[in-house]
């Protein structure tokens, strides 16, 4: 069903709550990727322009115990998003209360306000992560209508996302409807040869990917930890490489289905220690020793890969090809990185947090059709499942506008 958006709301000077995926990933206190608040900038920007009062509501990490509060304030996040809006953001360092309330009351058209991480409400019962409906009703309480931007977060029922929605008239924000434009489009109804990429660490996160695009792909290409698990279940030694070997039946039973559509790598890089600086070499997937683990695909595989990935008009690429962390197993990440910026009039689409992290840190941000902000939500997404925080939003078809809505429906 189709979900209203931005601009099916009527937003000028109201007090529009934005859900907004703001969980990146900090170091030290730095932000080391700022790809999920880049990609917020949009609605952000649209809302402020239409003189809206815009409220941000984002997590970040988790929330356990006291000592992770500390560390998981949004207060450097509010100011890098100053940085990139070039506005000001009023950052309230709470989540509910007198303070943040008469800060929103005082707002004026086109200002900005952000809450403290939602997920300090985890602390007291796990209000936020379990959809507490009074909770819910509380933030819904502070605006009028709500946007949801936080595809990262959608295959979640929280009270920011699921919560808020089911009080207040709500629509996809423009990322949101972004990711499900790109996601949608190209798994549903891909352009011809359709390709996917598949890798990272286990099997077991993307069994459902893997069935999912069998149905829908003409080749699924399998490398990083994930192919060692088929490898053994075709019977060859992988030496001390990740397995996992209550799955091996199942990938065993998923080779059988495939209709040879899977590519496994034919040669890998290999080493006797998980480390940065390890001594490696090549060998053809046969030569793998007892003591030695495979960390990347070979030069042969890369070779393979490309030539399976000529032509190809869609391109859906999940989990790296290596331990790209290490330089020395980055390489097969590289190539498809370099393969794919530059296949021609091709929808390159990335899935997966560290895919993603990976071809934006290898300088590939502006190469691709689209990298998702999703890792977990698009990994749903793959797998053909609904999401709950797309879900949750008001549908386009049946006119329900909502309180307040004078567009004559
Ligand atoms: P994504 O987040 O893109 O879905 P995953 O989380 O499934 O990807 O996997 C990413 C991790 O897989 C990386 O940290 C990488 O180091 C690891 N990985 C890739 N190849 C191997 C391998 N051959 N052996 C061990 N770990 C691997
Ligand atoms: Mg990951």
């Amino acid at each position: 069903m189709k979900k209203k958006t931005l601009e099916d709301l009527n937003v000028a000077g109201k007090k529009v709550l934005v859900r907004v995926d703001f969980n990146v990933p900090i170091i030290d206190g730095v932000i080391s990727d700022d790809n999920r608040i880049v990609q917020a900038l949009a609605t952000i920007n649209y809302l402020t322009d239409e003189k809206a009062k815009v409220i941000l509501l984002s997590h970040l990490g988790r929330i356990k115990k006291e000592e992770d509060i500390a560390k998981n304030s949004l207060e450097v996040v509010a100011k890098r998003l100053e940085e990139l809006l070039e506005k000001k953001v009023n950052f309230i360092p709470y989540t509910r209360g007198p303070e943040l309330e008469k800060a929103i009351n005082e707002m004026k058209e086109s200002e900005i306000v952000m809450l403290q991480n939602t997920r300090y409400e985890d602390l007291d019962g796990k209000k936020e992560s379990k959809n507490n409906p009074e909770l819910g009703a509380y933030w819904a309480s502070l605006g009028d209508m709500f946007v949801n931007d936080a595809f990262g977060t959608a295959h979640r029922s929280h009270a920011s996302n699921v919560g808020i929605a089911s009080c207040l008239e709500s629509a996809a924000g423009y990322l949101m409807e972004k990711e499900l434009k790109y996601f949608g489009d190209t798994v549903d109804n891909p352009q011809k040869p359709f390709v996917a990429i598949l890798g990272g660490a286990k099997v077991s996160d993307k069994i459902g990917v893997i069935e999912n695009l069998l149905k829908k792909a003409d080749k699924i290409l399998i490398g990083g930890g994930m192919a060692y698990t088929f490898m053994k279940a075709l019977g060859h030694n992988i030496g001390t490489s990740i397995c996992e070997d209550d799955k091996l039946d199942l990938a065993t039973s998923i080779l059988e289905n495939a209709n040879d559509k899977i590519i496994l790598p034919v040669d890998v890089v290999v080493t006797k220690e998980f480390r940065e600086d390890a001594p490696f070499r090549v060998t053809n997937y046969k030569g793998m020793k007892d003591n030695e683990m495979g960390l990347d695909i070979g030069p042969k595989t890369i070779k393979l890969f490309k030539k399976e990935l000529k032509g190809a008009k869609t391109v859906v690429w999940n989990g790296p090809m290596g331990v790209f962390e290490f330089e020395n197993f980055a390489t097969g990440t590289k190539n498809i990185c370099e393969t794919l910026a530059n296949l021609k009039d091709a929808r390159t689409i990335i899935g997966g947090g560290d895919s993603a992290a990976a071809a934006i840190q290898m300088g590939y941000r502006e190469k691709f059709t689209h990298i998702s902000t999703g890792g977990g939500a698009s990994l749903e997404f793959l797998e053909g499942k609904e999401l709950p925080g797309v879900v949750s939003l008001d549908d386009l078809e049946d006119g329900a506008c909502g309180a307040g809505c004078d567009c004559g429906h």
